[in-house]
């Protein structure tokens, strides 16, 4: 078995990278209208402190390398870092989070760069509720980068969509319609209560509602490869994957991730508080063993869940776009 064992007997094999905290759009879930204070470039870690640190996770059994952010394609010349990890021994995956704004632009080089998959967040096919939604966005320019990440490769391309009742709720049996029409694998998020934009739409009500258009079968297969849980409606091509963190209690045991913010901290749990500084170390030549022991200290002190379940809800300090989602 491939990963590091936690402290509750999770393997952790998976690493979100968090390439920068700043992004194009203004998503009304994520940040608040006139964007959060910037970190000073200074404080970013450069591509060669990223592919150190992933270097060393890759040695203790880290093997699927997520990169988002903020938007990680806002940051120059990301294809340079694809590069730079793709070229690391043992990262069996290596995948990019995005709103889909620049992929027009990049998709071609990212594929060969070495980038593996492409996860896309759209949450409405509407113009105008696109537009409300990410504040400064448009949906064109997203469509148009999904269709080039197919054109590029990258086929299935897999659409995020975060769910918000009485602004998008509308469009789920739309979303689920895309797995037999393109193939494409969609996923539903739970709204997380980073800002008090929305109620948040459980899973369960969204299976029930998606089972409209036909029985939604589980889908062992891909089931065990993180907190989302997997089905495939009947005669369908692609998958409907749905994250709960707030309304299945089992999330967290299928936890195999960590996250790498901007900043250089390794983050247990997305919605916990504790960090572990990796930059402080690293600008002081810190040996690998030594980033190996701070990543094992990190996994070690993963809790064994949230505590955003069952209406204790609170708002977390840093934004999704500061942390990486
Ligand atoms: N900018 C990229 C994007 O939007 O895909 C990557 C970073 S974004 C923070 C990563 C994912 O977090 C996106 O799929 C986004 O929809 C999701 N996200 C952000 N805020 C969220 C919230 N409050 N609840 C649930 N998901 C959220
Ligand atoms: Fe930007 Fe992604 Fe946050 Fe939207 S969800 S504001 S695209 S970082």
């Amino acid at each position: 078995m491939t990963g590091i064992l936690d402290s509750f007997g999770r393997s952790i094999n998976y690493l979100r990278v968090s390439v920068t905290d700043r992004c194009n759009l203004r998503c009304l879930y994520c940040m608040p209208p006139e964007g959060v204070p910037q970190m000073p470039h200074s404080e970013i870690l450069s591509y060669e402190e990223v592919q150190t640190v992933v270097r060393a996770a890759t040695e203790l059994g880290i093997n699927r390398i997520r990169l988002t952010g903020g938007e990680p394609l806002v940051r120059a010349e990301l294809p340079k870092l694809i590069k730079m990890l793709s070229q690391i021994e043992g990262i069996q995956e290596l995948s990019l989070t995005t709103n889909g704004t620049f992929l027009q632009k990049y998709a071609l080089e990212l594929k060969q760069a070495g980038l593996s998959r492409v996860n896309v967040s759209l949450d409405t096919f509407k113009a105008d509720k696109f537009q409300y939604i990410t504040r400064l966005g448009k949906l064109k320019d997203v469509l148009e980068g999904i269709a080039a990440a197919n054109e590029a490769g990258f086929h299935p391309v897999k659409i995020n969509t975060v769910v918000m009742r009485g602004i998008n709720d509308d469009e789920i049996l739309d979303f689920a319609r895309m797995t037999y029409e393109e193939g494409c694998h969609v996923r539903f998020i739970e709204l997380m209560p980073f800002k008090g934009v929305a109620e948040f739409v459980s899973s369960a009500e969204l299976r029930q509602h998606i089972s409209l258009l036909g029985k939604l079968e589980p889908c062992a297969s891909i089931t065990g490869n993180g907190p989302a849980i997997y089905y495939r409606l009947s005669g369908a091509k692609g998958t409907i994957g749905f994250i709960s963190p707030l309304s299945e209690l089992s999330f967290c045991s299928r936890c195999n991730r960590m996250r790498l913010t901007p900043d250089g901290k390794l983050r247990p749990c997305l919605l916990g508080e504790d960090e572990i500084d990796v930059k402080t170390p690293l600008r002081n030549n810190a040996s690998t063993e030594e980033l190996k022991r701070l990543i094992l200290k990190a996994v070690s002190s993963k809790p064994e869940h949230h505590h955003l379940e069952g209406g204790n809800v609170r708002l977390v300090k840093r934004k999704m776009s500061q942390i990486g989602g």
